[in-house]
C-alpha cells in the first residue's frame, strides 16, 4: 500500500526524546493492528450468518461495520492525499470494495477490506520491528553509572551527565555506561550488542570498552573517552534514523512513475467498465471485472520493493559498526568496482611509533630534537604528530608551548617554539628542490630511513634542516585479507593512495599485496588520482581516515572513513563510517549493499510478475474477485517480508563470507 509505505520509509515511531521506550512494540499498540483486528473479528462473525442464509438484517450491519473499521483510515488518508493532487493506491482499494458492495458483492468487498487492513497492519508491524531493532540498541545503554570522584568517593549519576575524563566503576555483571578506556581491573566483556560477536572479549588496562556492552565477572575502572551523546551506540542510532529519512533514487523514480501509472490505471478501469457497456454487456459482471482489474493492477508491491531491503541493510550494517549515512549510499556502495585505500591510519593501525631520532647538527641532542618536534606537533591531530608527542612523553621530556601553529594537510606543520620557527613534515615537500649542503645531507638521511620502510619526517629550524625522525606503524592484522577480499569482490586490484614517501609506501604495499602504488600525494592529488581511476571507467570507493583524505572521500563515488582514529573532517566528508575501525567490515558492507540491490530487483520482478499474471487472467478469463484480492495482497506481503530478511544476523555473516562470488 503506497501510503503505509511512505510511512514505513520514514518510521515515525523511532524518536527517542520521550521516556525510554519498550524494547518491543506490542502488536496491539499499533493503531493499524487494532483496526485490522476489529475488522477481522466483525467479518468472522458475519461470515457464518451470511453463508448459512440468515436474514440480511443479522449480517448486513456487521459487514457495514467491517467496511468502516477496516477502511476508514486508508480512505481518509487517501482523500487527504487527493488534496495534494496525489492519487493514493489505498484510496483505489477502498473504492473497489465499496463498488463491490454496490453491485451486491458485499462479502467480496468485505473480504477485500479485511485482507487489505490485515496486510496494512503486517507492514506496520514490520516497520515497527525495524525501528525496534535499532531502538533496542539504545535501550541497552544503562541509565545510571557509578562515578568516582577525585577523592575516591562513589556517586551514582545518570549516564547522560558523564563527561570525557570522568572515571567510572563498572561492577561485575553491569552494563558499561560510556565509551572509554580501562584504567585498571580485568574482565571479560560481552560486546554482542555492538559487534554481534557472541564470545566475550578479555579487557584489561588500556583496552577500549563501549557503552551498552555487558561486563563479565571482573570489576573495571574506566575513563570516559566519549561524550554519551557521541558514543558509538548513540551515533549508530542517530545515523540509522537519518538514513531512514532519505530516499533511494530507485524509490524516488518509482514514486514518480507510480503517479502516472495510477492515473492510467483509473482511466483503464473506467474504460473497462464503459466500453463493454456500450456494446450491451451486462452491468454487474462488467463492473466486477473492471474492479478486479483495478485491484490487481495496483502497484502496492512495486512501491514496497525498494526501501525495506535498503533500510534493513542499513540497520544491520549499523549493528556491526558500519554507519551508512543514507539509503542513497546503501544503493551506491554496491556499485563500486575499484577501491583506493589510504595508508596511514587505514591500512596501518594509525598508532605509529617513533623508531629513529637523528639530529643532523652538532650541538643538538636526540632529546633536544624530539622536544622541538613534539612542541610543534602538539596541537596537530595527525597520527604522526601523536607518535612524536608520545615519544617525547615516554622519554620524560618537558614539552614547551608552541605558538603560531599552522598545518598543511599532506605536508606537515609549522609553529614557533621558544622564538624559533620550527617546521616538521615530509622531507620531499620541505626540501622541495633546495640543494644546499645541509639539505643534501638531510635528503640522504631521509633516504636511508625510508630504505627501512620508515615514514620520515624532517625537522627544520628557521628554514634549515636540523634532524629527521623515523616512524613506523603496525599493519592492521586484517589489512592483507581485506585487500584480497576487496580485489575479489570488485574484480579489480585495489590501489594505494598515500602522502607518505614512495619507499615506505612500496614496503607496505608489498606486505598487503597491492601493486598499484601512488605515493607522495597531496590531498588534491589524491582527488586527481581518484578522478583518473573514474575517468578510466571505474566507480571508486575511497577508504581513508585523515584530513588529507577528506577531499578524496568527497570526490569518490563512495567514501568510507575509519571512525576511531578518523578526523572529524573525514567523518563528515565520507558517505559511511567504520565506527570500530575494523577494516574487514568494508568488504562485508559492500557485499551487503549488493545483496540489498539484488533484493530490490528480485522484489520488483515478483511484484511485476504478480501484476502481469493477475491482470492477464482478469482480462482474458474470469478472475474471481477474492482470488484477485488474495493474490494482490499476498504479493505485497511477500515483497515486504523479503526485504526484511536483510535484518537478520545471518545476512551480515553471509556478506562477510562473500568473496566476490
Ligand atoms: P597518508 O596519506 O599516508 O595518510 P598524509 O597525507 O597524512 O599520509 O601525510 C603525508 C606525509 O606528510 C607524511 O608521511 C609526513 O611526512 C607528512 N606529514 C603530514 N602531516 C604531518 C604532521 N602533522 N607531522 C609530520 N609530518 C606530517
Ligand atoms: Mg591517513
Amino acid at each position: 500500500m503506497s501510503s503505509t509505505l511512505t510511512r514505513s520509509a520514514t518510521p515515525d515511531g523511532v524518536r527517542h526524546d520521550a521516556a525510554p521506550p519498550r524494547r518491543r512494540t506490542r502488536i496491539l499498540a499499533l493503531p493499524e493492528a487494532r483496526w485490522a483486528a476489529a475488522a477481522l473479528a466483525l467479518f468472522l462473525t458475519a461470515l457464518p450468518l451470511h453463508l448459512l442464509g440468515a436474514p440480511a438484517w443479522s449480517w448486513g450491519p456487521l459487514f457495514a461495520l467491517t467496511y468502516v473499521t477496516g477502511g476508514w483510515e486508508p480512505g481518509w488518508a487517501g482523500l487527504q492525499a487527493l488534496k495534494d493532487k496525489t492519487l493514493d493506491v489505498d484510496l483505489l482499494m477502498v473504492v473497489a470494495a465499496l463498488g463491490a458492495a454496490a453491485i451486491g458483492q458485499v462479502l467480496d468487498g468485505a473480504l477485500l477490506i479485511v485482507i487489505f487492513a490485515t496486510s496494512g497492519a503486517l507492514e506496520a508491524i514490520a516497520t515497527a520491528r525495524t525501528a525496534d531493532s535499532v531502538r533496542s540498541l539504545l535501550d541497552l545503554a544503562p541509565t545510571t553509572a557509578t562515578r568516582l570522584t577525585d577523592d575516591g568517593v562513589e556517586e551514582e549519576v545518570p549516564t547522560g551527565q558523564l563527561r570525557v575524563g570522568d572515571t567510572v566503576l563498572v561492577r561485575p555483571g553491569e552494563r558499561i555506561g560510556a565509551d572509554g578506556r580501562v584504567l585498571d581491573g580485568a574482565s571479560d566483556v560481552d560486546q554482542a550488542t555492538i559487534t554481534g560477536e557472541p564470545l566475550p572479549v578479555a579487557k584489561e588496562a588500556g583496552d577500549e570498552v563501549f557503552a551498552g556492552t555487558l561486563n563479565g565477572t571482573g570489576a573495571l575502572r574506566v575513563e570516559v573517552e566519549r561524550d554519551p551523546s557521541d558514543s558509538v551506540i548513540a551515533r549508530i542510532v542517530a545515523m540509522v534514523e537519518e538514513a531512514s529519512e532519505t530516499k533511494a533514487p530507485t524509490q524516488l523514480f518509482i514514486e514518480k512513475v507510480e503517479q502516472r501509472y495510477s492515473l492510467g490505471m483509473v482511466v483503464a478501469t473506467l474504460a473497462l467498465f464503459a466500453v463493454p457497456l456500450l456494446f450491451g454487456a451486462a452491468v454487474q459482471p462488467t463492473l466486477l471485472r473492471a474492479m478486479t482489474f483495478m485491484i490487481v493492477a495496483s502497484p502496492c508491491a512495486v512501491v514496497l520493493a525498494t526501501m525495506p531491503p535498503l533500510l534493513s541493510a542499513i540497520a544491520n550494517a549499523g549493528r556491526h559498526g558500519v554507519l551508512i549515512k543514507s539509503a542513497v549510499v546503501m544503493e551506491r556502495l554496491g556499485q563500486i568496482d575499484q577501491v583506493a585505500l589510504d595508508k596511514t591510519g587505514t591500512l596501518t593501525e594509525g598508532t605509529p611509533q617513533v623508531t629513529d631520532v637523528r639530529p643532523l647538527t652538532t650541538g643538538l641532542s636526540e632529546e633536544g630534537l624530539l622536544t622541538l618536534a613534539a612542541a610543534a606537533e602538539h596541537p596537530s591531530e595527525h597520527p604522526l604528530a601523536r607518535a612524536v608527542v608520545d615519544a617525547a612523553r615516554t622519554r620524560g621530556l618537558d614539552i614547551p608551548l608552541a605558538t603560531d601553529f599552522a598545518s598543511t594537510p599532506g605536508t606537515g606543520v609549522t609553529a614557533t617554539v621558544g622564538g624559533q620557527a620550527v617546521a616538521i613534515g615530509s622531507p620531499a615537500r620541505l626540501l622541495n628542490g633546495r640543494d644546499g649542503r645541509a639539505e643534501r645531507h638531510a635528503a640522504a638521511l631521509a633516504e636511508q630511513l625510508a630504505e627501512h620502510g620508515r615514514t620520515v619526517v624532517l625537522v627544520e629550524v628557521d628554514g634549515a634542516p636540523v634532524g629527521a625522525l623515523g616512524i613506523a606503524d603496525r599493519l592492521r592484522t586484517e589489512a592483507a585479507a581485506t585487500v584480497t577480499a576487496l580485489g575479489a569482490l570488485t574484480g579489480t586490484a585495489p590501489v594505494l593512495i598515500t602522502g607518505d614517501n614512495p619507499r615506505a609506501a612500496a614496503h607496505l604495499a608489498a606486505e598487503v599485496g597491492i601493486t598499484d602504488v601512488r605515493a607522495g600525494l597531496l590531498p588534491q592529488e589524491k582527488v586527481s588520482a581518484v578522478r583518473e581511476l573514474e575517468a578510466a571507467g571505474g566507480r571508486v570507493l575511497v577508504v581513508g581516515d585523515g584530513v588529507n583524505d577528506a577531499p578524496a572521500l568527497a570526490a569518490a563515488h563512495t567514501g568510507i572513513a575509519m571512525g576511531r582514529a578518523g578526523s572529524d573532517l573525514a567523518l563528515e566528508a565520507a558517505d559511511a563510517v567504520i565506527v570500530r575501525d575494523e577494516l574487514a567490515t568494508v568488504p562485508a558492507a559492500v557485499a551487503l549493499s549488493r545483496r540489498a540491490r539484488h533484493l530490490v530487483v528480485q522484489n520488483l520482478v515478483i511484484a511485476a510478475a504478480f501484476i502481469t499474471a493477475l491482470v492477464i487472467w482478469d482480462l482474458a478469463g474470469t478472475l474471481p474477485l477474492p482470488l484477485g484480492v488474495a493474490g494482490h495482497e499476498g504479493s505485497t506481503v511477500i515483497v515486504g517480508l523479503n526485504g526484511l530478511r536483510l535484518l537478520a544476523d545471518t545476512a551480515w555473516k553471509r556478506a562477510r563470507d562473500d568473496n566476490g562470488r
